[in-house]
């Protein structure tokens, strides 16, 4: 069992050791948040295959087109196994390595289709399996390096929330504001691979509404999630402002998702089950009778990818370890009339929680 996040240069023996443990022959990993992970390479995908192979016991190698081989080349721990574009990787592949027997051998989920139809037409009697089983224990668990980039990552998030706050909200379109908090994560060195997401009015009754041409008026909600990446690691963090002063009923729905919200926080510690953290922030909606409208999980785990393990979902009991990170955002949507999500990133410490945003959860009213 790994007890603390691995590392940088230690994750390719941390992951041969679990090889090993569970009997896999080799894991196989294409450019994705696993190679970034294990290599500190990141690359894109493309018809072109490239491959981490690292064997249980053996060398480590990498398969590579030749036009990419020179970018490769540095890490002299890896075997590079080049291909020319006469030929057929996997070929080229199963005369470097074999997989003995009827053994398993796991695979990125990462992975497309067409590398692992290439893979099973060269190794016919291997068994391929998920590699996602081996590599979330690695990768669940942050190391010191990890957790600094994360919390770094949710810092510029929230001062980029503090600036888009002071900007005229009404009288822009959803795509006009996010345009600019764009900008304002970017200056800050943020990487942005998706979102911001911006939703108005009844658009934020939506939880995963696509950013529009609805303008922005007085008397509406907004709903800001956003985020991007520091090294790699990813920010997402949701508020939901006002437009001028909030009536009643909105001021009420917010309140009980700031409480589900600092309910879930409160629920998180090390030995409690992932989904005691869902119950924690769904018993408040319910208890105020809104527990219908709460209609997604509590949260996700959050690092190189920004949707990762561990899910914090009724059904998840595994239990929370120091060095976890992940978001708790409870919300309620009003159908026709407007949503409200607060959500944050959390890592779990030896003696609780800490909470790496800290952009005000109170409602802010914007102009
Ligand atoms: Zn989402
Ligand atoms: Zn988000
Ligand atoms: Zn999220």
């Amino acid at each position: 069992m790994i007890q603390t996040g691995i590392a940088a240069n230690d994750r390719i023996a941390a992951v041969r050791h679990l090889l090993g443990e569970e009997d896999v022959q080799a894991i196989i990993v294409a450019p994705s948040s696993d190679l970034r992970y294990l290599t500190g390479a990141g690359g894109h995908a493309s018809e072109r295959p490239t491959l981490l192979i690292v064997p249980a016991r053996g060398e480590t190698m990498m398969l590579v087109p030749r036009l990419e081989a020179p970018r490769l080349a540095r890490d002299e721990t890896i075997r590079l196994l080049v291909w020319s574009e006469t030929d057929d990787p996997y070929q080229v592949l199963a005369t470097s390595v074999a997989f003995p027997g009827d053994g398993s051998v796991a695979i990125s989920d990462q992975a497309w289709a067409a590398v692992l139809l290439g893979l099973q037409r060269s190794f016919p009697t291997a068994r391929f399996v998920a590699a996602s089983p081996l590599l979330r224990r690695l990768r669940m668990l942050k190391s010191d390096d990890e957790l600094a980039a994360l919390a770094k990552a949710a810092n510029l998030a929230d001062e980029a929330f503090q600036e888009v706050m002071a900007d005229r909200f009404s009288g822009r379109s959803e795509r006009d504001l996010a345009s600019r908090l764009a900008s304002m994560l970017q200056e800050r060195g943020l990487e942005i691979g998706w979102g911001p997401s911006v939703s108005s009015g009844p658009n934020t009754a939506s939880p995963h509404h696509l950013t529009g041409d609805r303008v922005v008026e007085e008397g509406d909600a907004v709903m800001l999630d956003f985020g991007g990446a520091l090294d790699g690691y990813q920010a997402d963090i949701t508020r939901t402002v006002h437009v001028g002063p909030a009536p009643a009923d909105f001021v009420r729905v917010y309140e009980v998702v700031r409480r589900a919200q600092q309910a879930g926080v409160d629920a998180v510690r090390p030995g409690v089950a992932a989904q005691d953290v869902d119950s924690a922030a769904r018993s408040v909606i319910e208890g105020d009778g809104y527990g219908e409208y709460f209609t997604h999980r509590t949260g996700h785990g959050i690092g190189l990818d920004t949707h990762e393990e561990p899910y914090i979902v009724s059904g998840n009991t595994l239990e929370l370890e120091p060095g976890m990170t992940f978001s708790v955002e409870p919300g309620v949507y009003l159908p026709g009339r407007f949503g409200v999500r607060i959500e944050d990133i959390v890592a779990v410490t030896d003696g609780g929680v800490r909470r790496l945003n800290e952009a005000p959860r109170e409602l802010q009213i914007v102009r």
